[in-house]
Formats: C-alpha cells, structure tokens, sequence
C-alpha cells in the first residue's frame, strides 16, 4: 500500500508558515527546529520539505539532493548544539518513529536529535 500524506499534519503547518516555529537552520530541502517540548537539554527535528510520512518513505521516494540535503543539514544541527564528536561534543540520539508501533505522532518524516545530558537506556516502553 503507498503512504498517504496528510496535509493538515503540524509539520506542514510550519512548513507553510501557518503556525511559527523555532528556526535552528533552513536549507532549499530541510527545516530544522526546536521541539516544543524538548526531552533533554537539546531536542531539535529536522524535516524535510516534501511530503513524507516516514524515515522509509522518504529514504524510497526522495531525490538524491533531499536525501543528501536532509543529512548534510542534520550534522549542521549536531556541530551548532556542540554535541558532535568530531568536535569535541560528548555526542547525541537521533531517533525516528514511524507508525502505530514506532509511536509517531506527527506523520511528516522527522529525525529527532537530542543531547546535552546523558540519556539512558535506548529503548521505553512506558
Ligand atoms: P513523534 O512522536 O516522533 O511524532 O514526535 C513529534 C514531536 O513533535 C514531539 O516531540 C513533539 O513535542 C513535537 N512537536 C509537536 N508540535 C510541535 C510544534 N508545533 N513545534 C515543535 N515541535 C512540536
């Protein structure tokens, strides 16, 4: 079954300039932002512009520049919150939901990354 796409998802609201956001970076492709409602000292998603529902739909239907954007923006994010290894940062999580089972609850392809503090185990089931 294709993915659906829905239009009236919050990340499309932001991408539409309906409802603001907290700008980290913004490329030709790629929107990096605060979360507002950070689980750790740092917490920012990285969205791609186009209309994708998961980390496997965007990775099947994205153009090579998206994909390439999309990660060239995501270590920009790393190396201005400092948690870069490469730069002497004590590192990070980036997470991806997607669905039912993966607990995602906005269904625009988002990467979370989250660091500044130590963050446990991988994995909760709560
Ligand atoms: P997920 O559960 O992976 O779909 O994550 C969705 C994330 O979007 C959550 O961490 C929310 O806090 C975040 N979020 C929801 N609405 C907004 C918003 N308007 N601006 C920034 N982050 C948001």
């Amino acid at each position: 079954m294709a993915h659906s796409y829905d239009e009236t998802n919050i990340f499309a609201r932001i991408l539409r300039g309906e409802i603001p956001n907290k700008t980290v970076i913004e490329t030709d492709h790629t929107l990096a932002f605060h979360d507002i409602n950070p689980q750790a000292p740092h917490h920012v998603l990285v969205i791609p512009k186009g209309p994708y529902v998961t980390f496997d739909h965007f990775c099947a239907e994205a153009s090579d520049a998206e994909i390439v954007d999309f990660h060239r923006t995501a270590a920009s994010v790393c190396a201005m919150l400092g948690v870069s290894l490469g730069d002497g940062g004590a590192g990070y999580r980036g997470i991806t939901n997607a669905g039912g089972h993966g607990g995602q609850e906005v269904p625009h392809y988002h990467l979370h990354i989250v660091g500044g503090a130590p963050l446990g185990r991988m994995l909760s089931r709560d």
